[in-house]
């Protein structure tokens, strides 16, 4: 059997990629060497409860093509993300808005807000933020990066906030209103049936084998072209070096009360508890079962054997990227996608626009 594409991981990126190159008559085989499809989307049902077992995930997306792709694969609840973050014994609203501001220092209005930030920022003294350290102070000022960043993204980076990029921190919005919706995007939500569903139906009619590496079935299976979207420097034999990623441990228990933390997501932003955030799997749907699943979330250096999750985007990082780039150039035939295949700190929505492009690309 001849195969037009060979799609490595049948994560977010080899369904979609999948998808629309079957649909288009070509002749597609995913292979995926977990025991299970739909890569770190992945959900497992646990007496009702979706379980997200590599991490939370909520859908969002300001562009409306990529929320109708979705949404012929899924139907999507109303869920809004509103985190919260404790520190000590204080607890805030995130993102940073209204809300956060008022409990920091008992204020009510923008305007008090406004100054209070404006006062800490000019006593920073920063002009032009050229790190993470220095990008929060001067959007928030330093009472907020003190208690509620720098020893999250200590914990989360393993890396001091003055070493790392400032873009990571313009994930999250900063608002003058109290709204405590984690993101600014138009459409929001979660699969009512899991994203495992999702994924499942993308794939529907497309031979997947599962428990598959590819590092032990390379050379055997025909492909006019592959698609790959594992780590790309693992695809190179890490001829290059090392990229740098963060690997999660993921800490899960079923608990026997109904509802444990009031909230599906409540981070932990001082540097002396050891996990960043915890869980609550059923807020996502609402649930209303008599039990609740909770999972502890560590994050730590990756070393080889570990699963990758975040690349870290710093400047080491993105030159040596930018080599195996160059490497991945020379072969025409090879197409790298997703989070780990092009090294990129993608969300779901970004890594489907990046694989219907490439699928746009194809001839
Ligand atoms: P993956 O899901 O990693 O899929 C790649 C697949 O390839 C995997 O299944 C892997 O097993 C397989 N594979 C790798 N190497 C091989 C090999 N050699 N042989 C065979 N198979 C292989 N995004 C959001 O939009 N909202 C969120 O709330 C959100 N939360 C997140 C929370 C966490 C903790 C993490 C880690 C990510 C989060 N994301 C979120 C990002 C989201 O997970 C990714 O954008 C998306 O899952 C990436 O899809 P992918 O297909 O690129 O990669
Ligand atoms: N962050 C923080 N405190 C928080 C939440 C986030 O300092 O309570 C910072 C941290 O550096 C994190 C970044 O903001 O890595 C992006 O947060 P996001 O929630 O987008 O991270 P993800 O869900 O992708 O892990």
């Amino acid at each position: 059997m001849k195969y037009d594409y060979l799609i490595v991981g049948a994560g977010l990126y080899g369904a979609v990629f999948a998808r629309e190159m079957t649909d288009r008559g070509k002749k597609c085989l995913v292979i995926e060497k977990r025991d299970h499809i739909a890569g770190n989307i992945y959900t497992e049902e646990v007496d009702g409860i979706y379980v997200h077992r590599y991490g939370a995930h909520i859908f969002h997306t300001s562009d409306k093509n990529i929320w109708e792709y979705v949404n012929r694969y899924a139907e999507f609840n109303q869920y809004i993300n509103s985190p919260v973050a404790v520190y000590g014994d204080e607890l805030y609203n995130l993102p940073f808005n209204m809300n956060t501001f008022s409990k920091m220092w008992g204020i009510r209005t923008p305007a008090q807000a406004k100054e209070i930030i404006e006062k800490q920022i000019e006593e920073a003294g920063i002009t032009e933020p050229a790190n993470l350290e220095e990008q929060a102070i001067s959007l928030v000022g330093t009472d907020v990066y003190e208690k509620l960043i720098k020893g999250y993204t200590r914990k989360q980076w393993g890396r001091e906030c003055t070493e790392l990029p400032a873009f990571i921190i313009k994930r999250l919005p900063l608002r003058f209103t109290y709204d405590n919706n984690y993101f600014n995007d138009r459409y929001q939500g979660i699969p009512m049936n899991g994203y495992t569903d999702m994924v499942e139906k993308m794939l529907d009619g497309i031979e997947v084998r599962l428990n598959t590496d590819y590092f032990s079935v390379r050379g055997e299976i025909e492909a006019d072209k592959t698609v790959y979207t594992g780590p790309i420097d693992e695809y190179f034999g890490y001829q290059l070096g090392h990229l740098q990623y963060r690997s999660l441990r993921f800490e899960t228990e079923e608990l026997d009360c109904d509802n444990y933390q009031g909230n599906a997501v409540v981070n932990y932003t001082s540097a002396d508890v050891p996990y960043t955030r915890i869980i609550e799997h059923k807020h996502f749907n609402f649930g209303k079962q008599p039990v609740t699943v909770i999972t502890r979330e560590y994050s730590s250096e990756w070393t080889p054997g570990e699963e990758p999750y975040y690349p870290v985007n710093d400047r080491r990082n993105t030159d040596l990227y930018h080599q195996y780039q160059l490497l991945a150039e020379k072969e025409p035939d090879l197409i790298f996608g997703g989070r780990l295949g092009q090294y990129q700190y993608f969300d779901m929505d970004k890594v489907i626009a990046s694989a219907l492009n490439c699928v746009a690309l194809q001839k």
